[in-house]
């Protein structure tokens, strides 16, 4: 199908547990190119025993954005990596204005000539409190569980690994304040201007989470869902 064409870079951006980790995977089976997520990739770092990595760890842990400096450098290291050069999945960078100006910079300067394709995954604010609260990962083998919507089979554990679920530290209510409180103030205003990439899209990612990707998809159109981000990938 179409959709095999190189894509070029996909940015997918939006509020915490808009489903952004859970669309960029569905987008490296298809395209079978990296996801690049500053979250994951933060978190390695806040395991490190060192000044840096408590810092991160203490910012995570409060829902408050790591500093642009560091991200964008996280991020420039990881583009220089081969697997990158047919096109990449950022999921949940860039989060700030400063965060974008450099990367815009950065797309100019290396003129691909690829389009640079944005989308904004969009959830209600009582959907993400409800998947954000309940997400359990398995620490072993990082499948993701939701004590509401997708349970493991035995309670607390992992159906394929049998290891005891963990919550992420910054998953609670109190810390979703604050992620919200950095998204509207920080985040949203990055989605605002629609010529800001080459094809910008703006998806309804308010589905149940085990259906979304049909719904973000947007090659099987469902109804509510006027744009999806497979059509943004193929239409360009
Ligand atoms: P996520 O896994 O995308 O929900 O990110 C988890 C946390 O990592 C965020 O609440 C921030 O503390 C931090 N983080 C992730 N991406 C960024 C970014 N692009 N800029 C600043 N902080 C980030």
């Amino acid at each position: 199908m179409a959709a095999k064409a190189i894509p070029g870079p996909i940015l997918l951006l939006g509020a915490p547990g808009s489903g952004k980790g859970t669309q960029a995977k569905e987008l490296v089976k298809i395209w079978e190119i990296p996801q690049i997520s500053t979250g994951d990739l933060l978190r390695a770092t806040k395991e490190q025993d060192t000044p840096l990595g408590r810092m991160v760890k203490e910012a995570m842990r409060r829902g408050e954005l790591v500093s642009d400096s560091l991200v964008n450098q996280m991020v420039a290291v990881r583009l220089e990596q081969p697997d990158t050069v047919n096109g990449y999945i950022l999921d949940g960078f860039p989060r700030t204005l400063v965060q974008a100006a450099w990367l815009d910079e950065r797309l100019t300067a290396r003129e691909s000539g690829l389009p640079v394709i944005a989308v904004s995954i969009q959830v209600d604010y009582n959907q993400l409190l409800r998947r954000i609260t309940g997400r359990r990962n398995c620490p072993v083998c990082g499948t993701i569980y939701n004590i509401y919507s997708q349970p493991p089979q035995r309670s607390g554990f992992c159906d394929l690994e049998g290891a005891a679920l963990v919550q992420r530290a910054d998953d609670t209510e109190k810390a979703l304040a604050e992620r919200m409180r950095a998204y509207e103030a920080l985040t949203a205003p990055v989605i605002e201007p629609a010529d800001r990439y080459d094809c910008g899209r703006h998806c309804c990612g308010c589905s149940a989470i085990e259906s979304e990707w049909s719904v973000i998809g947007g090659q099987w159109s469902v109804p509510g869902a006027s744009d999806g981000l497979l059509a943004a990938v193929t239409d360009h």
